[in-house]
């Protein structure tokens, strides 16, 4: 496909957020530019954008890799309103970051003045499998505690640093969307 037929396209505003050194840089860059870095910038906060066929169809994504602030600012709540799927990661390693996990979807929750929307949690750094301290079940209990009233919502585990699952978890994102916008954005 030409590069005019993409631009044609309408871009996919993805957000990215987490507490800070969980990957989400990592997993924006790998997926964008195929680099994994060891010390990237944590105070950096961009946009990337990449197009890609996802189910014979075209998407072009534009992934918001956030930084800092932990507490709610006006910038913040700017993002999140733009934001049209969420990607939220936390590090199987860290505990803190994943006890943040669930109110940062209420906040998603809160700022889209919605119970149902299209976010992916994402358990990543799982090559580090000597340092995991969340299991696997326990994301998944409060993802399905979730799906319970929005169906939109669903947890992968990744690893940056050997891109699994990297190109998954974006692309199953990009389908909650696609459901989400096919039943009315409801
Ligand atoms: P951010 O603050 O959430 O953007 O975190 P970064 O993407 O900057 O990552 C923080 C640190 O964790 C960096 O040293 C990364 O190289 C490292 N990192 C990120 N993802 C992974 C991963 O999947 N596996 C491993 N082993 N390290 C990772
Ligand atoms: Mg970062």
């Amino acid at each position: 496909m030409s590069k005019s037929v993409s631009k044609s396209v309408k871009p996919i505003k993805i957000v990215v957020i987490g507490s800070g050194g969980v990957g989400k840089s990592a997993l924006t860059l790998q997926f964008s530019k195929s680099k994994f870095f060891l010390d990237y910038d944590p105070t950096i906060e961009d946009s990337f954008s990449k197009s890609c066929y996802i189910d014979n169809e075209m998407a072009r994504l534009d992934i918001l890799d956030t930084a800092g602030q932990e507490e709610f600012t006006s910038m913040r709540e700017q993002y999140m309103r733009l934001g049209q799927a969420f990607l939220v990661v936390f590090s199987v390693t860290d505990r803190k970051g994943f006890e943040e996990v669930d109110s940062l979807i209420q906040l998603i929750y809160r700022v889209k003045d919605r119970e149902a929307f299209p976010i992916m949690v994402a358990g990543n750094k799982i090559d580090l499998q000597n340092d995991r301290c969340i299991d696997q079940s326990l994301a998944q209990e409060l993802v399905q505690r979730h799906q319970e009233f929005n169906p939109y919502c669903a947890y992968i585990e990744t690893s940056a640093k050997t891109r699994l699952n990297v190109d998954l978890v974006f692309h199953d994102l990009v389908r909650l969307l696609r459901l989400y916008n096919a039943k009315g954005g409801s």
